[in-house]
């Protein structure tokens, strides 16, 4: 089973999945990360990220294992280095490329293959699992979505500002919107929950639902 959810950044994705999937006792994968630990090997390498084929041999030879919310790029612990500021201003024109998005993505479906699975992105519902037995969008206010990714930022101890955080937020919604493969978009069979007012306990409720919903056929 999948359980596939996608939405902008800020919508709290991350946080609910990977307590879904406790809650539900199967796995959890990330996409986002897949992408993040590519950006950064391409950073630490000093690559042009405007050369295509570099980036695409990159992706090919990415050694990358993913175990839950562990991420590992060559047999290194980048969880914490993936998900910095600098990965958020580079990884746009990245993800932009789609020889690059199609290595990904067979690396994701991949990595999801075996067991029961929530797995997050912005392509999922549509692009990698688009069979999934239960999609979801979550969306929510730019503003809200700003603070969140703010919060957490500054949790981690990064000197990041907030109008800073809000713009870039935006550029990556962007960009994740008008990509010509794999854009963020709502897929007509998903079940949108808006969490601008919704806790993550309150959100992750609502996702469970939902599955047990339709499980019961109600
Ligand atoms: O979800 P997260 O913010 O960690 O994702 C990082 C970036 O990777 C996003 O800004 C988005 O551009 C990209 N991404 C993507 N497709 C996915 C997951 C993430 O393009 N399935």
């Amino acid at each position: 089973m999948i359980i596939a959810i996608d939405g902008p950044a800020g919508t709290g994705k991350t946080t609910v999945s990977k307590i879904l999937a406790k809650r539900l006792s199967i796995s959890y994968l990330d996409t986002g990360a897949t992408y993040r630990a590519l950006t950064l090997k391409a950073l630490d390498n000093d690559v042009d990220l405007s050369n295509k084929d570099v980036l695409i041999d990159l992706a090919k030879t990415l050694n990358l294992q993913i175990q839950g919310e562990n991420v590992y790029l060559e047999g290194v612990d980048v969880n914490f280095k993936i998900r910095t500021p600098v990965v958020d201003k580079n990884i746009s024109l990245i993800v932009s490329y789609s020889e690059v998005r199609q290595i990904m993505v067979e690396l994701q479906r991949k990595l999801a293959k075996i067991g029961d699975y929530v797995v997050e992105g912005r392509d999922i519902t549509t692009v990698v699992f688009p069979q999934a037995e239960f999609k979801f969008y979550l969306d929510g206010d730019t503003s809200v979505r700003a603070q969140r990714r703010y919060n957490e930022l500054i949790v981690k101890g990064l000197d990041v500002n907030f109008e800073d955080v809000k713009k870039d937020l935006i550029r990556r919604d962007n960009a994740d919107k008008n990509r010509s493969t794999g854009a963020l978009k709502i897929s007509e069979d998903a079940k949108i929950i808006d969490t601008t007012n919704l806790t993550v306990a309150e959100t992750v409720d609502e996702l469970i639902k939902n599955v047990k919903k339709d499980e019961t056929g109600r």
